[in-house]
């Protein structure tokens, strides 16, 4: 189960603040071959890591914006994944494998693109759509409009996905009643197989963040995004998709297995800049460079190689050729109470629920007020009813 984190994007949207350069394909020929060369050699040193993860044959490439990286570069740190190279066309097959995409890079690259993406063994897509209103994706400073997320989601289609997740925001207090409805019905009418809704929150490195600093923008109470969620659940529910987790809708059958193995605390290495790895006790991440080492310098992106996870330290800045993310920057071992308290945050996130014997005694008076239900497997979960106040209840359960 790998994850790899591709850190480029050709702007940046208001409310986020991942990790990410702004890159633009031709322009920046230079940074893609750095950070492919360091990808490569990041994958190269981990091929055990990522052996012992197998059980679980997925691959998800997120970011950023993976759809930026060219295709070639994409290919070259495909070959070098444990048994690239092997297989008769060029790449390990795996059961899922999903990249994340923008409308914009999908429009100009066009079918031959997504096809190219089809033959290095992609079989899922997960697009960032986020809404169907021009004035909140202006807002958002998103690249693409309302026509060319159709359009991008046509030439999907006709490229031969037919695995598509959607990304949407909600959260916004501009979103009244209408606009959301007019939103799903567009993306009911596309259907796609999968739908991540997620709320919109103010970091404090994004655009937002500052604009909230300095009185610009005022969040939305908790009882508009309790409506808007409301709101998502009946219609999406209406329309046959299942509510399997709390951000996440598919069609039956069609529940994302990569992210779902987040939830039940599989093992799995993250590759690139910005990314974690759990090995079934430790957690580790990499993280982009330190001011003191070459960040700034886009062209310049590499990494400076760590140990393993329990060898695990802060490496100082080294000269590398390009050297600007920290392999394995810090790791954490969780205590059993911690342990315990992740997995009811994460099961209690999905329909499938918890073992009844994880929530120990503090479920009954939950149970009897309908704030945990039990499912027809005999365990418990957050109605879906709840699910939007489900911190407030599992704070209780802990
Ligand atoms: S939301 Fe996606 S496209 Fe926008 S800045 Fe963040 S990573 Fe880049």
């Amino acid at each position: 189960m790998i994850y790899l984190h591709v850190p480029f994007c050709r702007s940046f949207c208001t409310y986020c603040d991942f990790y990410s350069e702004i890159a633009c394909r031709d322009r920046d020929a230079q940074t893609f071959e750095a950070y492919t060369q360091a990808l490569c050699a990041e994958a190269s040193d981990r091929r055990d890591e990522i052996e012992a993860t197998r059980d679980l044959d997925t691959l998800y490439i997120g970011g950023g914006t993976p759809s930026v990286l060219p295709l070639s570069y994409l290919e070259r740190i495909l070959f070098i994944l444990p048994e690239g190279g092997k297989a008769a066309a060029c790449c390990r097959k795996y059961s899922e494998f999903t990249i994340e995409v923008n409308p914009e890079d999908i429009v100009e690259k066009g079918a031959e693109y997504v096809r190219g993406l089809l033959a290095l063994g992609v079989n899922r897509i997960s697009m960032g759509i986020q809404s169907f209103d021009d004035s909140i994706l202006r807002w958002m400073n998103r690249r693409h409009d309302a026509a060319r997320a159709r359009q991008a989601f046509a030439i999907l289609r006709e490229a031969g996905v037919e695995n598509l997740s959607v990304d949407i925001i909600f959260g916004l207090p501009q979103l009244t009643e209408a606009v959301l409805a007019r939103t799903l019905d567009e993306l009911l009418r596309l259907r796609p197989e999968h739908i991540s809704a997620y709320q919109l929150s103010v970091e404090e490195g994004s655009t937002l963040g500052r604009m909230a600093r300095e009185g610009r923008f005022t969040e939305a109470s908790q009882e508009q995004c309790a409506a808007q969620y409301a709101q998502l659940c009946r219609t999406l529910g209406e329309a046959g998709y299942v509510h399997y987790e709390i951000s996440n809708w598919a069609l039956p059958g069609r529940e994302a297995v990569h992210n779902g193995a987040y939830w039940t605390r599989h093992p799995y290495v993250g590759l690139g800049p910005a990314a974690h790895s759990f090995d079934g006790t430790t957690r580790s991440w990499n993280s982009k460079a330190s001011a003191a080492t070459a960040s700034g310098n886009r062209a310049t992106l590499g990494i400076v190689r760590g140990g393993t996870a329990s060898e695990a330290k802060r490496w100082g800045p080294k000269d590398v050729s390009g050297g600007s993310w920290l392999l394995r920057e810090g790791y954490e071992v969780l205590s059993a109470a911690e342990e315990r308290e992740e997995q009811l945050f994460l099961g209690l996130r999905t329909a499938r629920g918890i073992p009844e014997e994880l929530a120990g005694p503090g479920a009954a008076p939950l149970l009897a007020d309908g704030r945990l239900t039990r499912t027809p497997e005999g365990r418990l979960r957050i109605p879906e009813a709840a699910w939007f106040v489900s911190d407030d209840i599992i704070s209780d359960l802990i």
